[in-house]
């Protein structure tokens, strides 16, 4: 096998990685660059590769399939460019929530799989066998990958962490047997640049949220990405836990009903209700077969007068629904828990959202942890899985995996080929 990191040896996002033997071309992720905002200082890296794209150059070696790790913009947002005949693989639920959030946004096409990536379910592609297997990541049906040819084994992890609902999915990774001894292990290393970061966990984070509602005599307004599943079942627990109904926004609704119903939804829940924001609702009825994502939740609708009123609710919003908050609830001492990345408060409206709580006296508390492993889950990953190489990805400091694990690590440049 030989390994190709189109890109990602230096730098977080924009992920995309091939394999391939004599026989089978595959490529791992085809991610879009993060916006330049938040790495200003680094210049962008054109993604090049043969026969991927539709305007790439074709040779006689055709790509036999895109396996995508998960749904953040980072791992699928160029797959809009890649040529249509080439099998795409991923998890159902990843791509049920990323055409949810086409249909939403009118970016982007919908998603065709060939076939659906199922939990430690191997396949074929040719003479490469590749297994998936869930892992904990702050995306909802995230997969790392065992992927083997000729007697040879290559790891990758994709995005991962084990601080999150689901991280004994990540340990059953790499305390399986299956997966040890691998002689390439492809790992992420977002965190590694804060040396020994320990995360919260999204169980302490609920806890926090839980005492924070409760000091709140008013509604809580909880800044979060719908798509933050694990993230959402904790506020959604600690509004439990302080008798608060739980409202979301149609989006979100949407996003749910694609989930499996043991996650909060509007269905089987009865203490999650929706609210119609006005913009969206009327780009949604502006536009020719959206009606329906809107009209198939009219019956958990919040009343207006409700809406207007009530001050025992947990309402997940977006820094857009600032005028929803204003003209059609109660903000009257309610507080804020923003639960996104610290770098995302410079964004203009973000700030006029904090801004106007503040000007209100409202408390604003910040609970958030990281989608990434800290230090101690890439160390017990090392030392369960005993790989025989390491090819640090997704990371700015590959160095800082030179610097815990020595000369197994191997520091290669986008684009530069790996035999195996
Ligand atoms: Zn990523
Ligand atoms: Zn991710």
């Amino acid at each position: 096998m030989v390994i190709i990191i189109h890109r990602g040896t230096n730098q977080v996002g924009g992920s995309c990685i091939e394999v391939y033997t004599e026989q089978a071309r595959i490529i791992f992720d085809v991610g879009e660059e993060l916006p330049d905002k938040f790495q200003p200082e680094r210049e962008k890296k054109l993604l090049i590769v043969d026969d991927l794209f539709v305007n790439s150059k074709t040779t006689d070696r055709k790509i036999d399939g895109i396996i995508i790790s998960h749904n953040h913009g980072d791992h699928i947002g160029l797959i809009d460019s890649t040529r249509e005949d080439i099998p795409l693989f991923i998890g159902k639920t990843s791509a049920d929530v990323h055409n949810t959030i086409c249909d939403f946004t009118s970016k982007g096409e919908k998603i065709k799989p060939y076939k659906y990536l199922e939990h430690e379910k191997s396949f074929n592609i040719k003479d490469i066998e590749i297994t998936p297997f869930l892992i904990d990541h702050s995306a909802f049906d995230s997969y790392a990958f065992m992927i083997e040819s000729n007697d040879k084994k290559v790891l990758y992890t994709g995005d991962f962490r084990r601080h999150g609902a689901k991280g004994k999915l990540t340990e059953w990774f790499y305390k399986n047997p299956k997966t040890h001894n691998a002689n390439v292990l492809l790992i992420e290393g977002t965190n590694l640049y804060k040396e020994n970061y320990i995360a919260e966990t999204e169980i302490h984070l609920g806890k926090r949220a839980e005492e924070f509602m409760q000091q709140t005599k008013g509604n809580v307004f909880v800044l979060q990405s719908s798509a933050n599943i694990d993230r959402l079942v904790e506020i959604y627990k600690a509004a439990k836990h302080t008798k608060r109904l739980f409202l979301v926004d149609i989006f979100t609704a949407n996003i749910l009903a694609q989930m499996p119903d043991s996650i909060p939804n509007t269905k089987t829940f009865k203490d999650v209700k929706v609210f119609y924001p006005y913009w969206l609702t009327q780009h949604l009825f502006k536009e020719e077969n959206k009606n329906s994502l809107a009209n198939k939740f009219a019956k958990y609708k919040l009343e207006k007068s409700e809406l207007k009123q009530r001050t025992d609710l947990c309402v997940l919003v977006r820094e857009n629904m600032l005028s929803d908050i204003e003209k059609r609830m109660n903000y009257s001492e309610s507080s804020v828990i923003y639960s996104k990345w610290e770098g995302y408060k410079t964004d203009e409206k973000v700030e006029t959202f904090l801004n106007f709580f503040k000007k209100n006296n409202c408390a604003i508390e910040s609970i958030h942890t990281s989608g990434h492993a800290d230090t101690n889950t890439i160390n017990d990953f090392i030392k369960y899985s005993k790989p025989k190489k390491i090819i640090p990805v997704h990371t700015e400091t590959p160095e800082i995996y030179v610097k815990l694990f020595g000369d197994i690590v191997v520091e290669i440049k986008d684009s530069i080929e790996y035999m195996v």
